[in-house]
C-alpha cells in the first residue's frame, strides 16, 4: 500500500492543527534508505518526544534517539492525544483514577472528568490511523494518555504503577500486531534491539 501524504494522519480540524503545530514534527517526507523509489515506512510517535511543545506546561520531552536516529529511517507521524482532543496548551494536568482495567481521566485539581472526551477523540483518531501504514509506535512513558506500561493509576489510597494510558491502551487493542515501545526502553540496548527487529520484520510484511 502506498504511503499516505504526511498530513493524512492529522485531523485538519484538531486543536493542534488549528494552533499551527506541525503534526509531522517538522520533518519532510522521506524515501526508504534501502529503496529510494519507495517511501520510508511510517511510525507513530508521541508528539512531545519530537520536541513539539505540546505538554501540559507548554514544554516538550524531546528524545534524541527518536529525533536523530529513527527520524533518518522512518516517516514520523506525531500525535498528542491531550492536545488533539481539545485540552489545549498549556492545560491543567490530568491523571487516571479508579479501576486499572477501565481507568477514568480527571483533571488534577478542578476534578473535571475527561474520559468521554478523550475516548471520543481516540475513536476518531484510530479510524484515521487505519488509513496509515504504521509499522510501529513510540509512546511517551508515564503519561495518562501515552504511557504503555508505566502510567500511574490512582485509586482508594493505592497507586498502581503498571497501568496504560488511554490512547496507548486503545491503540494496542485496535492494532495488536503493530510493534510498540516506550521511549525509555529505546535507551536500553536489548529492549531497543528487540523493538527495531520487530519493526523491521513487521515493515517487511506490509
Ligand atoms: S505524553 Fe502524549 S499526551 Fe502528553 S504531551 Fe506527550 S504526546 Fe501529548
Amino acid at each position: 500500500m502506498p504511503m499516505p501524504a504526511l498530513g493524512l494522519a492529522s485531523s485538519p480540524n484538531s486543536p493542534a492543527a488549528k494552533s499551527g503545530i506541525n503534526k509531522t514534527g517538522g520533518m519532510t517526507k522521506k524515501t526508504s534508505s534501502q529503496n529510494p523509489a519507495r517511501p520510508a515506512p511510517a511510525i507513530g510517535v508521541s508528539a512531545c518526544l519530537l520536541g513539539m511543545k505540546v505538554r501540559w506546561d507548554g514544554g516538550h520531552k524531546q528524545d534524541w534517539y527518536v529525533r536523530k536516529v529513527l527520524a533518518k529511517h522512518f516517516e514520523l507521524v506525531a500525535i498528542c492525544p491531550e492536545n488533539e482532543c481539545g485540552l489545549g496548551i498549556p492545560r491543567e494536568p490530568v491523571r487516571l483514577e479508579g479501576d486499572p482495567d477501565r481507568p477514568r481521566l480527571f483533571t488534577l485539581n478542578s476534578r473535571i472528568e475527561l474520559t468521554g472526551k478523550m475516548e471520543a477523540w481516540i475513536e476518531r483518531r484510530l479510524g484515521e490511523l487505519e488509513q496509515v501504514d504504521l509499522c510501529g509506535f513510540v509512546f511517551k512513558a508515564k503519561s495518562p494518555s501515552c504511557g504503555l506500561k508505566s502510567t500511574k493509576i490512582f485509586g482508594n489510597g493505592s497507586v498502581f504503577l503498571s497501568g496504560r494510558g488511554l490512547f496507548a491502551a486503545a491503540f494496542t487493542k485496535r492494532f495488536p500486531a503493530i510493534p510498540v515501545v516506550e521511549e525509555n526502553d529505546l535507551h536500553d540496548p536489548l529492549a531497543k534491539a528487540i523493538f527495531i527487529e520487530k519493526l523491521t520484520r513487521f515493515g517487511k510484511l506490509r
